[in-house]
């Protein structure tokens, strides 16, 4: 379910921008999107640093497994 636009921030090369604001699963996260600089699905929503990080760090490593 797509809910609007939200700043994404990259964890990989520390670029900032606007993404789609899309629901992760049935939860109230918000789903990495791809950095338009780099590539990388490494992003999340900086409104979550700190609170969240690790939960998407396990987010990253499910991405990556699936790649
Ligand atoms: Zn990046």
């Amino acid at each position: 379910m797509i809910r609007g636009k939200t700043v994404f921030k990259c964890d990989n090369c520390g670029h900032k921008f606007i993404g789609i604001d899309a629901e992760l699963g049935a939860t109230v996260l918000t789903a990495p999107v791809k950095c338009p600089k780099c590539g990388s699905y490494h992003t999340y929503p900086p409104s979550f640093f700190g609170l969240n990080k690790s939960i998407y760090k396990k987010i990253w490593e499910g991405m990556d497994r699936a790649e």
